[in-house]
């Protein structure tokens, strides 16, 4: 039973938004361009777990990518974890093509794809790492000790997966996700005990869902940017120019003649996902261009948005959730 479903990672949708507001001709697009075709696959990988656990699903609450806070403010991130009554899996996806070589004795991946060589942090050092984390999680929390099975996944089936002589016994924890239900099957069958009750159960998931942290990166210091080199004004969603014009009541672009109700929003969420999580009339006015404070305020005003400040120096705080749920409902 998923406690917390697969999703997006907003450095995702990050990329996306910058993508949509940097000139054409701007020199970071390239790399931008590359580093989310990397977020998507690495997104893929987990994402296409969730058909291989269907066929343990209902033994475990599963959470997808949770971020948990460890000691002095560091973080440690998960990216599918699977709680039963006896026991915890923790799994690390990998979504790397190629051979995979695991080398024991130097602690490192090594993949060879097209005669290229590269080297990847260890999975099997960073599944310690996590199991570690989060046994302290837990014993920080007075959760009861309860067995904590760390497991790398590899989500490319055509990878080719091989370790040194001496490290044959690092298949006991990498696994194809094709192979993932029956490697935690026959895992499972080793704890026996029953260690949390339903009770317990559903405390620690309000616990986890509670701790978890989103990772809010500053894409803008990342690559080097500033505001001002964003395009400014509201985007046409068809033609992506920034040529919608405000009729009576909706949006039309000036260029394709694409009509939309809800163009704004899609601003609002660039304007969140890029700048900060609140804005003035006066901050959305000079993000997208509208002339009119009128208007400005009664396209702020109607939307689920909670707000702070008097009438005139109002700030909204832009919800992510709230803001997407609208523009999913336009046209
Ligand atoms: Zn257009």
């Amino acid at each position: 039973m998923y406690k917390k479903t697969f999703t997006t990672p907003f450095s995702i949708y990050k990329k996306e938004a910058l993508l949509r507001r940097l000139p054409a001709s701007h020199p970071q697009r390239e790399r931008i361009g590359q580093d989310l075709r990397i977020a998507y696959a690495g997104n893929q990988g987990e994402r296409s777990l969730e058909f291989h656990l269907n066929f343990t699903r209902d033994d475990y609450l599963i959470f997808h990518d949770l971020r948990l806070p460890w000691i002095n403010g560091y973080h440690f991130q998960i990216d599918l974890l699977l709680v039963s009554p006896f026991c915890i899996f923790i799994l690390e996806v990998k979504h790397i093509a190629g051979k995979l070589y695991f080398d024991d004795t130097a602690q490192q991946l090594i993949r060879t794809n097209e005669d290229k060589e590269e080297v990847f942090p260890y999975p099997i050092t960073q599944i310690h790492r996590h199991q570690h984390q989060l046994q302290d999680f837990l014993n920080r929390h007075a959760v009861p000790a309860i067995p904590i099975i760390p497991l790398v996944v590899s989500s490319k089936s055509s990878s080719l997966l091989q370790a040194s002589s001496n490290a044959a016994h690092i298949f006991d924890s990498v696994v194809h996700s094709a192979s993932l239900p029956f490697k935690i099957n026959s895992l499972k069958n080793r704890f026996r005990t029953q260690i949390l009750s339903q009770h317990q159960l559903d405390e620690l998931s309000s616990l986890l869902l509670k701790n978890h942290t989103p990772l809010m990166t500053n894409e803008l210091a990342r690559y080097h940017l500033q505001e001002k080199q964003l395009i400014k004004g509201i985007l046409c969603i068809r033609c992506t120019t920034p040529s919608m014009r405000r009729e009576w009541g909706y949006w039309k672009c000036g260029r394709c003649g694409f009509q939309s109700i809800h163009a704004h929003i899609q601003s609002l969420i660039d304007y969140l996902l890029l700048i900060d999580h609140e804005i003035t009339n006066k901050r959305f006015r000079d993000f997208t261009l509208l002339n009119s404070r009128s208007v400005t305020s009664k396209l702020l005003n109607v939307l689920p948005l909670k707000h702070h400040g008097t009438y005139k120096n109002r700030t909204y705080l832009l919800d992510f959730e709230k803001l997407s749920q609208l523009l999913d409902h336009d046209e």
